[in-house]
């Protein structure tokens, strides 16, 4: 029961163009006239940035964010970068240099490397890794600023080598006018913001704005439906890295688990609404003190009603028969953060295979992973860490394959490579190999 309950939970929670609110659906009808579905949305938005560029865009910023711009100020000026990180406190800007110094570590560990390999003839070949040129960076802005979200997204592209990188937030206080989020671009060196959000800004980035911006790469970072949307429409021009939808977090326990940990690492992800927050025990009477601890720290919780309301939709908690039981109902939700809270983490962790991040013993709380330890936090939602990784810095590489054969490398292979032409009929392939061979 619990495994259907919780598949249940999980497809309730999938990013699906279909749900959306009655608020955004009175929106819709208001801005567009009729009652188009978000696919609808975004394939109408992203058409009219590509006729119509920078116009549209101020358009759509206007009816969708309420907020008037000239085409010169969709570009936040520098003075304006620079102004917000002088203002900034001192402390701030240090804790965001020690979290920048841990990502920069952790991904540039991690970045691929050529590799070369010799042939018998004589030739080599060559797997060749390079940064992309430009990258664009989702910040989304609607209900909370997330300076964090910048540094989880610019720093693995700046650990690749991307020298040009184009953040977009939408023109609100929580977003391109958010002083912290401002100060921490420059403080990463980011000399590009713009003001605009949503769809329309995914198509800005997807097709450049003449005059304004070019268009970029790929396009990386988090956001709502109708980012995740039109970052799904324009993929294949641009490349993109996974699509996000709500966050989740599975708590793994047992009866060495304080009570008060699991609870407040449930409530964590729940303060992210509509985040989905799971608790596995095979020790029963956890169930009971999880809840009672959950009721405790909910009425002390500043965002306490909001991670109620998610904990209420979206939360779970589940009695498994044994660890093993656990592990395959952890592994069927391949969640987004997988924290094993329970003995021996690390045997655990063999058991479970799909996860976007997993976060080890007591003392490895999500938040650590949010902000501080190196890891993105940009992670694959919605059971779709089967198939998807978090972000990193080698999503910001592409690889050329480099072949340089020696004439006895052709030599010794040329009637295999001769055989499988005439196969295809392809006679010519065939001749490019023994025109060259001839006596
Ligand atoms: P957002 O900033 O991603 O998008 C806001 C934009 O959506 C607006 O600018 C507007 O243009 C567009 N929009 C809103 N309503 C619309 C409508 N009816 N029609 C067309 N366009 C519309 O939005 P947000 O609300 O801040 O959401 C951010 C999401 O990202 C949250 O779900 C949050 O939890 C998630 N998030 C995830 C991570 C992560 O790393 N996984 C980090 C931070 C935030």
């Amino acid at each position: 029961g619990a495994a259907e309950k919780l598949e249940a939970l999980r497809r309730k929670l999938a990013p699906s163009g279909d749900v959306v609110s009655e608020a955004g659906r009175r929106k819709t009808i208001e801005v567009f006239g009729e009652p188009l579905s978000p696919v609808q949305v975004v394939e109408r938005i992203c058409g009219d940035v590509r006729a119509r560029g920078v116009r549209a865009v101020l358009e759509y910023t206007h009816k969708l964010d309420g907020a008037e711009l000239a085409a010169e100020s969709l570009r936040v000026p520098p003075h304006e970068l620079q102004a917000a990180h002088a203002a900034a406190a001192p402390e701030f800007l240090d804790t965001l240099r020690r979290l920048r110094a841990n990502i920069h570590t952790f991904q540039s560990a991690i970045l691929h490397h050529d590799v070369e390999v010799a042939t018998a003839g004589g030739g080599t070949l060559r797997q060749r890794y390079l940064p992309l040129d430009r990258v664009g960076v989702c910040v989304p802005g609607g209900a909370a600023a997330y300076p964090s979200t910048v540094l989880m997204t610019v720093v693995p592209a700046q650990a690749a080598g991307v020298k040009e990188i184009a953040v977009v937030a939408p023109p609100t206080k929580f977003g391109s006018y958010n002083q912290d989020l401002l100060a921490t671009c420059h403080e990463l060196g980011v000399t590009e913001v713009y003001r605009m959000g949503g769809a329309q800004a995914v198509a800005a980035l997807a097709y450049g704005l003449q005059g304004l911006t070019p268009r970029v790469d790929k396009i990386v970072g988090p956001g709502n439906l109708f980012v995740a949307l039109a970052k799904r429409h324009v993929y294949g021009e641009v490349d993109i890295d996974s699509i996000a939808g709500p966050s989740e977090v599975i708590v793994v326990a047992d009866a060495t688990t304080p009570a008060s940990y699991a609870a407040a690492d449930l409530i964590a992800q729940a303060e992210h609404a509509p985040g989905s927050s799971v608790l596995i025990t095979w020790h029963e009477p956890l169930v009971e003190q999880v809840a009672q601890q959950l009721a405790a720290q909910l009425a002390l919780s500043p965002r306490g009603d909001l991670a109620r309301q998610s904990l209420e939709s979206f939360g779970a908690l589940v009695t498994a028969r044994d660890r093993e039981h656990a592990a395959a109902i952890a592994e069927l939700l391949a969640t987004e953060h997988l924290h094993l809270a329970c003995e021996d983490p690390q045997e655990m962790l063999g058991r479970i295979r799909s996860a976007g991040a997993v976060f080890l013993g007591p003392y490895s709380p999500v938040p650590v992973g949010d902000y501080a330890a190196g890891p993105s936090h940009v992670l694959p939602t919605g059971a779709t860490a089967r198939f998807a990784s978090g972000l990193s810095s080698n999503d910001f590489l592409r690889s050329n394959s480099v072949i340089h054969w020696s004439e006895a490398d052709l030599r010794q292979n040329a009637a295999d490579i001769v055989r499988i032409a005439e196969k295809e009929g392809l006679a010519a392939h065939a001749a490019a190999v023994t025109l060259r061979l001839a006596p």
